[in-house]
């Protein structure tokens, strides 16, 4: 009797708890937790899964995810940039996702052709200028900034980030190799000074005189401008007659050894949602992946252009040869 009066005890507990979720989902995470958290509160908030997350360098993340192999705890790589995306893929660590939902809402040229990976956000890298010393007028492809008239007037970022490894990725992949290191070998030979380390600091070298051009993600233009709205920097959008701004993306892709992998691939669909894109995009003023989501009002503000629609793939299968034609250029 006792024991029967425990047992129905129990099952009047078992049956008031909340339904446990069946799943935690485990992300490794380039892009940073002020980015990310938000996106992760908000799908267990919906769902009930929760996430557990860790966030390095994309680099580091590689290595640890190899280094685990089928041991890994991860479910999901968020990194950013194709060229490290399509690492990741070369190196074995993602699986390949049929879905649906994903091939609808992302468009091709932004995810693996393979489907290991999918481009979440894009960022346009295109030309800023200096209003006070340029007319957009006087500007028009990412080549035409090998011209004489930019001598002693071009900024660059070092070639030794995948950000500009990937442009000129993309470049071979549009122009040829030859072609393309003629482009490199002139913008160069306008250099008004070395690499810079980022693209804020080759803006605020714009704003203070000492070059007039440079190229630049869109995302860094937008935090300098939400610091300093008075900055006289502004975007211009080159190759509109031809191939279109290069874009790249950040984006997930799930992992080989994933122990939660129905869960992943429903998080990663979810991601791709109209419920998710403007909080994945807007937080670091990219545009979302998704064509259907505008972006933030602060980003569509700096006008509509066409993008390039190469798969940005590229970017990594091209990457070794874009590396060694910066080099042959002369490009630090
Ligand atoms: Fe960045």
């Amino acid at each position: 009797m006792r024991f029967l009066k425990q047992a129905m005890v129990l099952l009047i507990v078992m049956s008031t708890l909340p339904v446990m979720a069946a799943d935690e989902i485990v992300v490794y995470s380039a892009r940073n937790e002020q980015l990310i958290k938000p996106l992760f509160d908000a799908y267990t908030a919906e769902t009930g899964t929760p996430i557990k997350f860790i966030t390095d360098k994309e680099g580091p993340l590689l290595e640890k995810l190899k280094a685990e192999g089928a041991n890994t705890p991860a479910d999901l790589l968020i990194t950013v940039d194709a060229g490290n995306l399509w690492l990741a893929a070369k190196e074995g660590v993602l699986a390949q996702v049929n879905s649906k939902a994903l091939k609808t809402n992302i468009p091709a040229h932004l995810r693996d052709p393979d489907n290991r990976w999918f481009g979440l956000s894009v960022r346009a890298r295109t030309i800023v200028y200096s209003t006070a010393r340029v007319k957009p007028s006087q500007l028009s492809t990412y080549e035409a900034l090998g011209d004489t008239k930019w001598k002693g007037r071009l900024c660059l970022r070092t070639s030794k980030k995948v950000y500009n490894q990937s442009l000129v990725a993309m470049m071979i992949a549009r122009l040829g190799e030859a072609k393309t290191e003629k482009v490199v070998t002139s913008w160069v030979a306008n250099l008004a000074t070395d690499p810079f380390p980022d693209d804020t600091k080759l803006m605020e070298a714009i704003a203070a005189g000492q070059c007039d051009v440079g190229i630049v993600n869109t995302y860094y233009y937008g935090r300098l401008k939400q610091k300093q709205p008075e900055a006289p920097i502004a975007l211009f959008w080159p190759n509109q007659k031809d191939r279109g701004v290069h874009v790249n993306v950040s984006g997930a892709g799930v992992t080989a050894h994933a122990k939660h992998r129905e869960a992943a691939v429903k998080f990663l669909e979810w991601l791709s949602s109209k419920k998710a894109q403007n909080l994945f995009a807007d937080e670091n003023l990219e545009y979302p992946a998704n064509p259907k989501i505008k972006p933030h009002a602060s980003v569509a503000a700096w006008g509509k252009f066409k993008q390039d629609t190469i798969n940005v793939s590229k970017a990594g299968s091209l990457q070794a040869q874009a590396v060694m034609l910066m080099d042959r250029a002369g490009y630090k």
